[in-house]
């Protein structure tokens, strides 16, 4: 037997007991007559002691022992003189009689403490050393008992776990596929699914009528920050249900984990439809751990000269409540915060309502106290507080001041990362207009109903903008962790949406022709929602970086630096899949 219990198990109970432990070297202390080690493992640390004076040789031995040494001890357990109350295992030591070197260790190329002393890069290039460490570990442990929790959820409201194919057909619409060449088929391509959202459609025509799967999604997308070109979905599907059943069902499961795992109870999420969320926000997911909503001041500021102010089709603000002391150095900071490239802000404005009540702004060339009193009323501010104003188109502008929204929550420390926030954004518009291509796309995917009162508006492409769709978005913190829709289950609506996106009979068919198929004999009412696995865990645990609870994740550049692919393959490869790399 290589041991009889782990590193993390003796307690005070065991005292007298004989055991044996293997594990790790974490660190060695050499105290003359005595050397302690302590010896890890996934489960804990289990202090060793070796007495010079019992058995020289051995307290020899181990003085050796390098770290990261895997070994093997057997020993009495016996109570410390001088405890650890940090660790569970901290009132007893193994005094150990055989110690036994399982294998030798280099030394590894950073530390594994908590507070590791590697940079990113290294840590990712042995990421299987990063993974010893608690930090890391512990991530991989949440994850788990996670994705335990759902399973056993989804499983008892008698959701199936179906398996769907990750060698698929490409699709144009949505992200880029990552694709994959037939061998048998030369010249063909397989893609990655994006996810498996026409398969688990086909499992409701199949009559399974409730889905889920834990899987593996791909999207071939330029890798901003903390994004993962494979990322976990819990995918999920349902017949026969309503919009309201589908929020119910998985508003349940976010409230289960939150209980189980962090014994926060929550009452009814709120919901807010998406144009809500954009003009009192700027924004489809909305950080409601703080208040700070839009202001809007349009019709207040106009006619007093400002040329800027009367010629915006918006103007809209934020009071930052008691920062009406915010100095010169802190406005300017902010005004270059929304100039930067990444928000695109002209300007800002500031009207600081003073606490004896007289007011001080950036544009006290066209205003007096008067009109600036009247902002101040429109925007519900109060003495002491400070208002940020920006103008112009008015989504554009929504979309500028929520960054600074945002900014504002981050330096008043309105963002605890371990207080949670939860929204549903419902009523999302149906189509997206791009100015790039000049035409609609599905804002979420083109399979999404419209909300029956809206269906008419198909009929009048000058109104395509207007429809809005049975979709909605669970939002946490600001981050959308999870979005779906109700189904279109109907052909002839289905034929309708996809010559909406410009697609013909003939191109519809030939990349959808088996769903639409499948719609022909007899297809249920259905709907769905998929969570991102990934990022639901990083706000479980407070945590900014997906990377962090993927066992094995890609760099930002989307390379994997421990294996070190992508990598060129041999030419006999390539001539097998018949694909002829160009040269430059
Ligand atoms: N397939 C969708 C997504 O990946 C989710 C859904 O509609 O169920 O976002």
């Amino acid at each position: 037997m290589y041991r009889t219990n782990t590193c993390g198990e003796l307690r005070l109970a065991n005292v007298g007991q004989t055991v044996t432990l293997a594990g790790w070297v974490q660190r060695s202390r050499d105290l003359g007559g005595m050397t302690f080690i302590d010896l890890r493992d996934r489960y804990g640390i289990t202090q060793l002691a070796f007495n010079m004076e019992a058995n020289a040789p051995l307290c020899e031995q181990a003085r050796k022992l390098g770290r990261e040494y895997v070994i093997q001890v057997t020993g009495k357990v016996i109570e410390r003189s001088s405890k650890n109350s940090k660790i569970p295992t901290g009132d007893i030591e193994l005094e150990v009689t055989e110690l036994n070197i399982l294998n030798e260790a280099k030394t590894p190329p950073f530390t594994i403490e908590d507070q590791s002393d590697g940079g990113d890069d290294l840590r990712m290039k042995y990421r299987y050393l990063d993974i010893r460490r608690n930090p890391v570990r512990n991530n991989l442990i949440m994850r788990h008992q996670m994705a335990m929790l759902v399973r056993n959820y989804l499983s008892d409201r008698d959701f199936l776990e179906i398996e769907t194919p990750m060698l698929i057909k490409s699709t144009p619409e949505g992200a880029r596929d990552f694709v994959v060449p037939s061998r048998m088929n030369p010249g063909e391509f397989y893609a990655l699914p994006q996810s498996p959202q026409q398969y688990k459609q086909l499992l409701m025509v199949a009559g399974m009528d409730r889905y889920f799967q834990i899987v593996r999604c791909f999207r071939d997308e330029d890798l901003r920050a903390d994004r993962q070109p494979e990322f976990t979905q819990i995918d999920c599907e349902m017949s026969f249900v309503h919009q309201e059943d589908v929020l119910n069902m998985f508003e349940g499961l976010a409230k289960h984990l939150f209980k189980e795992m962090k014994g926060i109870e929550f009452d009814k999420f709120p919901r807010m439809t998406w144009h809500d969320a954009m003009r009192l926000y700027g924004s489809d997911k909305p950080d409601l751990r703080f208040g700070m909503t839009f202001k809007e001041v349009t019709d207040v500021v106009k006619g007093h000269g400002f040329g800027l102010f009367d010629s915006s089709e918006l103007v809209v603000g934020i009071v930052a409540e008691g920062c009406a002391e915010y100095t010169r150095k802190q406005l300017d900071a902010l005004t270059d915060f929304v100039k930067r490239p990444q928000v695109g802000a002209g300007g800002m404005v500031y009207i600081k309502y003073n606490a004896d009540g007289s007011f001080k702004s950036s544009v006290d060339k066209f205003y007096d106290a008067e009109a600036l009193k009247a902002i101040a009323d429109k925007m519900e501010a109060k003495p002491g507080d400070l208002m940020l104003l920006l103008c112009g188109p008015a989504m554009k502008t929504r979309v500028q001041l929520c960054a600074l929204r945002l900014e504002m929550g981050n330096q008043l420390g309105l963002r605890d990362p371990q207080k949670f926030a939860p929204l549903w954004v419902i009523d999302f518009p149906l189509l997206e207009w791009d100015d790039e291509t000049q035409r609609y796309y599905a804002m979420h995917h083109p399979f999404t109903a419209p909300k029956p009162e809206d269906e008419p508006l198909l009929d009048d492409p000058s109104r395509w903008g207007d429809i809005r769709a049975n979709a909605y978005d669970i939002v946490m913190n600001g981050t959308e962790v999870g979005g779906g829709s109700i189904r279109i289950h109907d052909r002839v609506l289905q034929n309708k949406m996809f010559h909406t996106l410009g697609f013909t009979d003939e191109s519809a068919a030939a990349q959808f022709g088996f769903l639409m198929d499948a719609f022909t004999y007899g297809a249920p009412p259905h709907a769905g929602l998929a969570f991102g696995f990934d990022r639901l865990c990083s706000i479980f645990a407070g945590a900014d970086s997906i990377r962090d609870f993927i066992a094995f994740p890609k760099n930002n550049a989307g390379r994997d630096v421990m294996s070190q692919s992508p990598a060129p393959i041999a030419p006999e490869q390539l001539e097998e899949l018949q694909i002829a790399i160009k040269k430059n």
